[in-house]
């Protein structure tokens, strides 16, 4: 699957996209991820790309030539599954999305910063808006972020086991049940019993209880659904 972000702080995605998974990602060849430096589509000496918002108000907006420019010489590239906006007000990031937009193979996404971009790319460029949640961030670089981690993870070959993407939170509509691992005792702190008798299939339905449960008291909206 090909990446390709447009940011004004290509350095902020140096952390999340250069260690563990998706690092070994890249590495297979199973996750291309391509920045682009926005600045490098502004004209001018002083290569602008925000400006002061039309009617007044607080903040600047990301200007519209930069960003039109910078797409659509990506879009003569290839074709775009998805040009994707991250955006507070956009549709809120879950498990089923990540697993849809992880069958794509190209996407474009957008970040935005200051008060954000000017609407006309919206509407004009835009096909999907995402937000991480229902709060606001300093830019979507962070957003990008998160939304590229929960898709590489998905893709085949990336984790070791096969399955062990399936066997996470929400890809059954319901949260994990609690795991342990060494020592049994821990101060008096046993491990459950039921996890050390080697019965498969007790085991399997004792999982399967603990995550009815957790989903009940944590996500029960999930059970609804
Ligand atoms: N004025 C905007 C917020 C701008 S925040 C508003 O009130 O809606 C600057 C940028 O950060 C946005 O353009 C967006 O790209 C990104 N951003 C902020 N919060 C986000 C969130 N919850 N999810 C995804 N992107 C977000």
């Amino acid at each position: 699957m090909r990446f390709d972000i447009i940011t004004l702080f290509p350095e902020m995605f140096a952390g999340p996209f250069s260690h563990s998974i998706i690092k070994r990602a890249k590495e297979k060849g199973l996750a291309e991820i391509h920045l682009h430096q926005l600045r490098d589509f502004a004209a001018g000496r002083h290569r602008k790309v925000d400006d002061y918002p039309f009617s007044g108000g607080a903040g600047m907006v990301m200007m519209i030539e930069p960003l039109a420019r910078c797409l659509e010489s990506l879009q003569k590239e290839r074709e775009y599954d998805e040009v994707i906006y991250t955006s507070p007000d956009g549709e809120l990031l879950d498990q089923p999305l990540a697993n849809q937009l992880s069958l794509y193979k190209n996407i474009i996404i957008l970040c935005g910063h200051y008060k954000g971009i000017d609407e006309r790319i919206r509407e004009h460029f835009i096909t999907r808006e995402i937000s991480i949640g229902n709060y606001v961030l300093s830019g979507g670089e962070l957003a990008a972020s998160v939304i590229v981690d929960s898709l590489v993870r998905l893709l085949p070959g990336v984790l070791g086991n096969e399955s062990s993407a399936l066997s996470d939170s929400f890809q059954d509509g319901l949260v994990s049940p609690p795991v342990y691992t060494r020592p049994r005792t821990f101060r008096g702190w046993e491990v459950p019993a039921i996890l050390l008798s080697g019965d498969e299939k007790r085991i399997a339905q004792w999982k399967n209880e603990q995550a009815i449960q957790r989903t009940r008291q944590r996500r029960p909206g999930l059970l609804d659904e």
